[in-house]
């Protein structure tokens, strides 16, 4: 069965590795010319999260180009030292920087996949029994399922839920430094910013912001949330932050490779796949956002105070990084049958 999947970032490639393992024939069509470099480091944690990357065969890979990051220190403008995160908090079991990890998963998937850069879909009509797709560019294509895996922003979840908005957290985020992982950050109220590494806090909305004129090479984005009733409809789903995101913080890269395994494996058991995807993987998704504009940027001296207080906790409280495991952990991974 052919399958089409929008966007390759994290979860496009590990779901169509998943896929074709499981006997279909995946498309990936990708808005960006090529696969997007970018990110700094993103990180797994728990078994569920170590257990999909060891299946899929990739976890050596994976540790192989391991990044080791210090602390994060939060000072003043005058350079004092207010508090830091701890690396034991923030790394989980393993850090890798985002551009690495979406070339391990483009490698794992790349010999069986087709993949389609500089092309993106403007129309879906499912009748039923497949979904005839138009692209802005290449001809029209008839597929049996679409799966939206194309970010925060996802243009699969405009055309199929164009009354859905992702939940705005009052906040914005730029990353224009993909080599570095600068740690060493000065705050003011609702400010946050290291070289290469912008947080604010704004109450424009995200439909308003003109992100068609920030720099191909930035990484800009709303401070978001997504939290969907339901994300499929017909022969259409999402996945990873199409579905579930939570921009930083929200284990959105653990999450995307979790949910392909799930939702390649029941697609292949048949019946109403869709529906045993999201409720395994929905109620494991959202225990796992979290709202970190807030908690790294507070708007307020008072706040400010408040998150330093906490953050000078963390060290001698080992649990708060435990209970982050235990979220990353809550779901117990089907076994499924494959094909290679
Ligand atoms: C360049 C970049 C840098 C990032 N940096 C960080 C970071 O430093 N820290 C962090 O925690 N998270 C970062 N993220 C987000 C992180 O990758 C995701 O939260 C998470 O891994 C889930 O991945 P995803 O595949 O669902 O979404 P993403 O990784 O965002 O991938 C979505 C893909 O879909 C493509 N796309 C978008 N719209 C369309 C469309 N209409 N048609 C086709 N393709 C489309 C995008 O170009 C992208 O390649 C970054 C994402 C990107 C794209």
């Amino acid at each position: 069965m052919d399958v089409l999947i929008s966007g390759a970032g994290i979860a496009g490639p590990a779901l169509a590795h998943w896929l074709a393992r499981f006997g279909f024939s995946p498309t990936v069509v990708e808005r960006a010319p090529s696969l997007r470099p970018g990110g700094q480091a993103v990180d797994f944690r728990g078994e569920a999260h170590l257990s999909v990357l060891r299946r899929m065969g990739v976890l050596d890979a994976v540790f192989a180009a391991r990044v080791s990051l210090p602390d994060m220190v939060f000072r003043d403008p005058s350079g004092r030292e207010r508090c830091r995160l701890p690396t034991s908090y923030l790394g989980g079991d393993v850090e890798i920087l985002r551009g690495d990890l979406s070339k391990i998963l483009y490698d794992a998937s790349a010999d069986d996949t087709e993949y389609v850069f500089g092309d993106w879909i403007t129309a879906l009509h499912d009748d039923g029994a497949g979904v005839d797709v138009t692209f802005e560019h290449g001809p029209d294509r008839r597929f049996d399922f679409v799966i939206g895996a194309d970010g925060m922003r996802s243009g699969v979840r405009r055309l199929v839920f164009p009354e859905y908005r992702p939940k705005f957290q009052g906040y914005y985020f730029a990353i224009w430094d993909d080599e570095g992982d600068d740690r060493d950050l000065t705050c003011a109220p609702g400010v946050l910013t290291a070289p290469g590494w912008l947080m604010f806090k704004s109450s424009v909305p995200p439909e308003l912001m003109p992100y068609e004129v920030i720099a191909p090479d930035v990484y800009f984005d709303s401070i978001s949330q997504v939290r969907m009733p339901t994300v499929s409809s017909g022969r259409v789903t999402l996945i990873g932050d199409a579905g579930y995101g939570s921009t930083l913080g929200g284990m959105g890269t653990g999450i995307s490779v979790v949910s392909s395994y799930v939702l390649a494996g029941e697609m292949a058991a048949g019946g109403d796949a869709f529906a045993r995807y999201e409720a395994l993987i929905g109620p494991y998704a959202r225990g796992c956002q979290g709202s970190p504009g807030r908690m790294l940027a507070p708007a307020t001296r008072l706040g400010m105070w408040a998150r330093d207080r906490l953050f000078g906790m963390l060290p001698k409280a080992p649990m708060f990084a435990r209970i982050d495991m235990l979220r990353a952990s809550a779901i117990k991974l089907p076994e499924y049958v494959l094909v290679a």
